[in-house]
């Protein structure tokens, strides 16, 4: 018997209706690209994303249309999540640290047809414009008075854009499926892979953030600032979770330094923000150098990647809850809740921590099995390994337009391989203990093994190479490359340095390169990257 509940799609344009009319004067606050200090309502962002959504469709950018943004944190980044998914068409954020090939890769994978683009990234795309030929136009994320002389061809202002529109709208109710974002996340092998989230994923997913927020031990989401860059994973979902709360949103705009976030969190009174371990490694240091207490933090997520076990004590003894969590961008991200769950909160905090060193217990929505080498299923004792698989409403079923990929990564019956080694435990705590995919995770952002291998032994003297992941105390990892020289070669290691200087971002640049005899391989040929991770991971690549 089918259920007599009425079947109304989950769309995310309802999330910021919904906080306009009865959180219409909670605040959000951003950093400007352009300097000052810009604030203003949930009634007023509601009132933009609708003229954003009227210029989009003047500019004829139809449902299932992809817009790029390349952007910092940022009220007009908020006002472009919700005014292009709001109309069914696709907000595809881009991260723009990646290699500007890569990013040229990007918008002609997925056709953007515009791009919006904030200030500080104009140079990027103005060099990138002639590598684009179905973009129809650039949207500088400015006023006029900042608009800059640009050589992008068909280069749109976004105030003007906006000032000619009505800041009512009807929003389409969209079948839920529909998409309305896409981040594309690096492969272990060729390009990046897409990632399309859509109408009810992301709402789901918000609301799961929520739960998440209101199991914490401190009340703390009264007002959130995702430092968590926009382009990476919606920000954790922050952008969507905040005003379906109605909790005041802050945004730090292009500066990420210790000081510069201290003084937004501090004068805001933010009480709950996000970021990658490096980012709170920094701001510690900075409190410790400076003898500054942060006065309003009462928790602070971290995830994408391991937490420094110091680093979470560190800030738990200031009386910040950390909330340490695990997810991808193939997740939206979120797959547990690193708050201690309340049978535990009477412990003391030394037995707290134990928790709170582990990746987060898993929530609910997301189903899990980890599985051996041998294609066991592993029992959640909290000790056994094994490669997790997950699967829920806000998990990818495929990725965008990739056949090859989707076939490595997605199985037949319904589940998606993480290529994260864990173990869970009965409580659904779970710990990552190593990682079966080939890639290393600096500063929160990928760098691929193989295509740093691929850069080196494109020189001739280069018989076989290995990047390998290194332990790093900021980073969290850091690329060290082993080279194999051919016969009679005597390259030595700024040589390699030289060669790879203009073929791969500057920050993919290896800390170090080791010459070998030769590398140890699997009985597959392949190279044990185990092995030598287990030779060569000791910080700054000395082998133990
Ligand atoms: P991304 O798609 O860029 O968000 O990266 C997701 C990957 O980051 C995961 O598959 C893990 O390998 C890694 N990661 C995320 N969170 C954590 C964590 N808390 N501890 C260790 N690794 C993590």
């Amino acid at each position: 018997m089918r259920g007599l509940m009425m079947d109304v799609p989950l769309n995310v344009s309802s999330i910021l209706k919904h906080a306009a009319r009865f959180d219409g004067g909670v605040e959000i606050v951003s950093r400007t690209v352009e300097g000052p200090i810009h604030r203003y309502t949930y009634r007023e962002a509601a009132g933009r994303a609708a003229q954003l959504a009227h210029a989009l469709r003047a500019l004829g950018v139809e449902e299932g249309v992809r817009v790029a943004t390349v952007a910092w944190n940022g009220y007009r980044h908020f006002e472009c999540y919700y005014g292009i998914g709001g109309i069914g068409a696709v907000a595809h954020t881009i991260n723009p640290r990646l290699h500007p090939n890569q990013i040229a890769y990007l918008i002609n994978h997925a056709d953007d047809r515009y791009v919006f683009v904030d200030l500080t990234f104009v140079p990027l795309l103005e060099a990138l414009a002639p590598h684009l030929p179905r973009v129809r136009g650039y949207v500088i994320m400015t006023g006029e008075v900042t608009m800059p002389a640009t050589s992008l061809p068909n280069a749109l202002c976004y105030e003007t854009l906006l000032a000619k529109e009505p800041a009512t709208i009807a929003w389409p109710v969209l079948e839920e499926n529909t998409a309305c974002g896409l981040c594309y996340t690096s492969g272990t092998t060729g390009d990046p892979k897409g990632v399309l989230y859509s109408n009810r994923s992301q709402v789901l997913h918000a609301m799961s953030v929520c739960i998440a927020g209101a199991t914490r031990r401190n009340e703390s989401t009264g007002v959130m600032m995702p430092i968590v860059p926009m382009f990476h994973v919606n920000a954790w979902g922050y952008p969507f979770a905040a005003p379906l709360m109605g909790s005041k949103l802050v945004f730090g705009g292009p500066l990420h330094d210790p000081a510069s976030l201290y003084e937004m969190i501090e004068s805001e009174g933010v009480t709950t923000a996000a970021g990658v371990p490096v980012i709170w490694l920094g701001l510690l240091a900075y409190l410790e150098q400076t003898g500054k207490s942060l006065g309003s933090l009462r928790s602070m997520g971290v995830g994408g990647s391991a937490a420094p076990p110091s680093m979470i004590a560190a800030y738990e003894r200031r009386g910040i809850e950390v909330i340490h969590g695990w997810g991808m961008t193939e997740t939206s991200p979120v797959c547990t809740n690193g708050s201690v769950k309340a049978k535990h909160r009477s412990s003391d905090l030394t037995e707290q921590l134990k928790h709170q060193m582990k990746a987060g217990h898993l929530v609910f929505g997301v189903e899990t099995k980890v599985v051996d080498e041998e294609g066991h299923v592993v029992p959640d004792d909290g000790r056994t390994q094994g490669e997790l698989y997950v699967r829920g409403p806000w998990v990818a079923s495929a990725y965008y337009n990739n056949a090859e990929a989707t076939a490595g990564q997605f199985t037949d019956d319904g589940w998606f391989r993480t290529g994260d080694v864990v173990s869970i435990d009965d409580e659904g705590y779970i710990t990552i203990c190593d990682r079966a995919k080939d890639l290393i995770k600096s500063g929160g952002e990928w760098i691929s093994s193989i295509d740093l291998e691929n850069a080196a032994v494109a020189h001739p003297e280069v018989a076989e190479a290995a990047a390998i992941a290194i332990p790093h105390e900021k980073w969290a990892e850091r690329p060290l490359l082993l080279v194999v020289r051919r016969p009679g070669s005597s390259l030595d290691r700024d040589a390699v340095i030289a060669f790879l200087d203009d073929k791969i971002a500057k920050w993919w640049m290896p800390d170090d390169v080791i010459f070998v005899d030769e590398l140890p391989h699997t009985a597959t040929g392949k190279v044990s990257k185990r092995t030598l991770r287990a030779q060569y991971a000791q910080p700054n690549g000395v082998a133990p």
